[in-house]
């Protein structure tokens, strides 16, 4: 299959290279609890639920920054165990803190690219329409510590899909900034996400933002994913009543 596919995951965290049965031994947590999923090319699927339920520990198995103590994580058909963080073509992008506060905006931008073989002019129209397509065109010069928090997280937008990554994973990229900035640019994220047709998974506490990013949202609860559907269909048929809770259709 193209696109992503992840295999009945787990990831513990206090156990010895995934001998431990169960999860339920002491000093051991199941973080992620045998999660399958799959993201087609081009889609964005979210993954929404409550602080602690693994959702980037779910996010890091898949970038290879967590071993898996189960399962597999596949991309267009290969097995990509073995396969170290920076072979797998995949970009991240978190929550804070990625810029590098002593280049100017515009090389920022252009760090993913600076191992690829392209002409300088190339990577400067490059830059261009990135920062264009994020809402900062002209901001090539600006300096980091001169913008605003949106604007940063902009950049790293703008960088991360610079180098084309074949799946691009965002770890709350937006829970920084406060509410109404948030939920335009999860629009905006949408939009860029789409426009360069980037395959993506977008983990959130923020169920507002889930929807508005994603063509399908995975709710998880203590390691498990309840349900995957596109967010019209989630809010139509919960599956259970946690579900509608995290959907914020239940008190
Ligand atoms: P979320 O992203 O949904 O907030 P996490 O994946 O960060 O959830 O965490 C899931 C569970 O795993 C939590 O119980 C958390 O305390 C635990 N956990 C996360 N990272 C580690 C770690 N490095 N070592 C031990 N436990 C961890």
């Amino acid at each position: 299959m193209a696109g992503l596919e992840v295999r009945d995951v787990s990831v513990r965290y206090g156990a010895s290279s995934g001998s431990v049965r169960g999860g339920g031994s002491a000093g051991v947590t199941t973080a992620v609890d045998q999660v399958s999923l799959t993201v087609a090319p081009g889609e964005v699927v979210a993954l929404l639920g409550p602080s602690g339920c693994g959702k980037s520990s779910l996010l890091r198995a898949v970038a290879g920054l967590e071993p898996l103590s189960e399962g597999h994580v596949v991309y267009d058909g290969e097995d990509l165990a073995g396969v170290p963080v920076h072979k797998r073509r995949f970009g991240l992008m978190f929550q804070e803190g990625q810029l590098f506060p002593h280049r100017d905006v515009g090389r920022n931008v252009a760090y993913g690219l600076e191992i690829q073989e392209l002409s300088r002019a190339e990577r400067e129209a490059r830059v261009t329409a990135l920062l264009d397509l994020v809402g900062l065109a002209g901001y090539e010069r600006r300096a980091v510590p001169t913008l605003s928090g949106g604007e940063q997280q902009r950049v790293a937008l703008a960088r991360a899909l610079a180098p084309r990554p074949r799946l691009l994973l965002l770890d709350e990229p937006l829970s920084a900034l406060d509410r109404q900035l948030r939920e335009r640019l999860a629009g905006e994220v949408r939009v860029a996400l789409v426009e360069t047709g980037t395959t993506a998974v977008f983990v959130t506490h923020d169920h507002t933002e889930a929807s508005a990013v994603a063509d399908r949202v995975g709710v998880m609860d203590s390691g498990r994913l309840l349900q995957v559907a596109a967010p019209g269909e989630l809010r139509a048929a919960p599956a259970s009543d946690r579900v509608a809770e995290f959907l914020g259709l239940r008190g």
